[in-house]
């Protein structure tokens, strides 16, 4: 415990943060746009007091460095103290791993020899010969190979077992796990990759987690490649090949280019292209969109550009869309595919690469291919198609420019595409911007108006310091929201040990299940508000005006209630009837009471 606190201690949230996500002082907070959902304003908060931070939007979700860390690499509490006490300098003494945590330990362990003894038998082994030719031959130099640790797995039945099991002593139930030992029809296990090129599959931290194996011949009595199953360390939708070498190329040219596969990716690296990754032939997925969008919010896809290249591209073209990234698209030519452009030329494929088109210009062209547009029913289609995708443009200029482009296509009038457009606008709100909209509404629809105002003077007089207020009768009297009302008990529990507050020990106090909250009263946005102390103190007096008024409304509701109920009954008895009248009297007074509230 005390060694999380000191690696909180001498990590500096902002900073930290700040490297992933740019931040803006915001009083005495800092915030951002988040970096775990797409969004347009920043409702990220970071507060360096209390070091923690918070997403107030589609989030909804906070915590300190470590979560931070866990959320925004996908790795878990372990790994995360492991990387921050790194940073901070800390040597964990006593930290152990969780079963699950040790488990996932071994197989990287073990795909980490893997990738040593495949590597070694490629590079020094005679059995490695004929691979290390192909290889070679097909452009890629020994920087790479080294680089991407690109190795050889020999034909033989079982060697990694002999190996991993005889020679290092794992467990050959582990190497199963692993993916790379296969149970037989009998007892025994028999390797996965046999005479097959091996390409390492790294996370974004070069961690190894899986492996791709491509054979040396075309043969089409087997697949060129086969690849690590699912396993406890490797997703397939989660990987991109190429992020832990190009991530840093991705982040300096604030862009990503996609191709197909690892050959693609190596030899565009290799061309002095960096800033690509492979999705290794599958169609782009959300949980991959969502990686890279850490790194950059701009894509070029250099996909095949057959038929299922293209369909994988418009596919990718939605996902990233409803993403917020912007995308384009470059057009092969002068080869089969990015390896052979990039090894043949490379500066035509850093040509290609800079002429990449915006998607809309691409969507044009596929659906041109695809129909030609000279039959009324082509026209239909490639509008049906078309339609839907310009009206989410919302700059006017850009959307003219494509109504003329498709018009022109089509050989119709402009005021009919226009029309079209309009139409389809009014039926459907764009899902991208909608959802984001929508569900930033519901957030703040589910919390009452009283629950906002009462977070908002919570969050006032933690924040400037003036929690003296909190501990005045009248006000916590004003505070009904129960988890709100629940810490301002314990505030009085800990006014009975302490005078000032120091948040980390009230935040103790205060205890897990309810510290989120707790927390929120330092990160809620009081923009500059903090700097003016005059204003502050009016903010202060007007929400507990309109808290008590709030509460005056509520009364008369229900005094009302009360009185029309007592009124029902035919006749009052004489108890009720002197309860009506003080009813009527506590009304009149409060009724009073309002109306000197408005005029303020
Ligand atoms: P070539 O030398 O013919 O260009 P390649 O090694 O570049 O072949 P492609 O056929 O271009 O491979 O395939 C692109 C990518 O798709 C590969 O790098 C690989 O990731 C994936 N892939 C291809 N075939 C298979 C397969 N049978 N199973 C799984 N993935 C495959
Ligand atoms: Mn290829």
């Amino acid at each position: 415990m005390d060694q999380l606190e000191e690696i909180k201690n001498k990590i500096d949230i902002v900073e930290f943060i700040n490297s992933f996500v740019p931040l803006k002082k915001a009083g005495r907070n800092f915030k951002g746009l988040c970096p775990f959902h797409s969004e347009k304003t920043p409702s990220f908060m970071v507060s360096p007091e209390r070091q923690i931070w918070h997403c107030f939007g589609g989030c909804n979700d906070g915590g300190d460095i470590f979560k931070f860390l866990m959320k925004i690499e996908n790795i878990d509490f372990g790994e995360a103290v492991k990387e921050l006490a790194k940073r901070a300098g800390v040597k964990l003494a006593q930290y152990q791993l969780s079963e699950g945590e040790k488990n996932k330990q071994i197989l990287y362990e073990i795909n980490h020899l893997a990738a040593e003894y495949y590597h070694y038998l490629l590079i020094n082994h005679s059995t490695g010969a004929k691979a290390l030719n192909y290889i070679l031959g097909r452009g890629i130099n020994k920087n790479s190979l080294e680089l991407f640790k690109i190795g050889f797995a020999p034909n033989s039945w079982r060697s990694l077992e002999n190996y991993l099991v005889n020679k290092k002593g794992y467990r050959i139930e582990d190497l199963e796990r692993a993916g790379l030992a296969i149970k037989g029809p009998n007892s025994g296990f028999y390797d996965r990759f046999r005479d097959r090129l091996i390409f390492p599959l790294k996370d974004q931290r070069g961690n190894i987690c899986g492996f791709a194996g491509r054979i040396l011949q075309n043969n089409p009595q087997e697949a060129k490649y086969i690849n690590t199953p699912e396993t406890f360390i490797y997703h397939k939708s989660d990987l991109l090949f190429g992020l832990s070498e190009a991530k840093d190329e991705i982040k300096k040219k604030d862009q990503a280019i996609f191709v197909e596969g690892e050959l693609d990716m190596i030899s565009s690296f290799q061309a002095g292209v960096k800033n690509v990754l492979a999705i290794k032939g599958t169609a782009l997925t959300e949980n991959q969109i969502k990686l890279i969008s850490r790194f950059t919010q701009k894509i070029i896809l250099a996909l095949d550009q057959d038929l299922a290249g293209d369909a994988a591209a418009r596919r990718g073209i939605e996902i990233a869309g409803n993403e917020g990234l912007m995308v384009r698209v470059a057009k092969l030519q002068g080869g089969k595919d990015p390896d052979e452009i990039a090894q043949k030329n490379p500066s035509d494929w850093r040509e290609i690469i800079k002429k990449a088109e915006p998607v809309y210009d691409y969507l044009l062209d596929s659906a041109f291919a695809r129909f030609n547009g000279e039959t009324i029913e082509d026209k239909r289609k490639i509008s049906n198609e078309i339609v839907p995708i310009l009206a989410k443009i919302s700059n006017e200029i850009v959307l003219n420019h494509y109504v003329r482009e498709l018009a022109s296509r089509l050989q119709v009038n402009e005021e009919a595409v226009t029309k079209e457009i309009n139409k389809t606008k009014n039926n459907q709100s764009s899902p991208s911007i909608g959802k984001a909209i929508f569900s930033d509404i519901n957030i703040d629809k589910e919390k009452s108006h009283r629950e906002v105002l009462e977070e908002y003077l919570l969050s006032l007089a933690f924040q400037s310091g003036q929690w003296e207020i909190l501990k005045k009768k009248k006000i916590i009297s004003l505070i009904q929201t129960h988890r709100f009302s629940k810490i301002l008990e314990i505030l009085g529990d800990y006014f009975k040990n302490y005078t000032i507050i120091n948040s980390e020990k009230l935040a103790k106090m205060i205890g897990s299940e309810l510290v989120e909250t707790f927390n929120k009263f330092y990160l809620f946005d009081l923009g500059d508000l903090m700097e003016d102390g005059v204003k502050f103190e009016e903010e202060i007096k007007k929400t507990i005006a309109r808290l008590e008024k709030i509460n005056l409304v509520e009364k008369l509701t229900k005094i009302s209630g009360t009185i029309k109920l007592l009124e029902k009954e035919e006749k009052l008895s004489p108890e009720n009837q002197k309860k009506t009248e003080e009813l009527n009297n506590e009304f009149r007074d409060l009724t009073s009471k309002l109306s000197s509230f408005e005029e303020k």
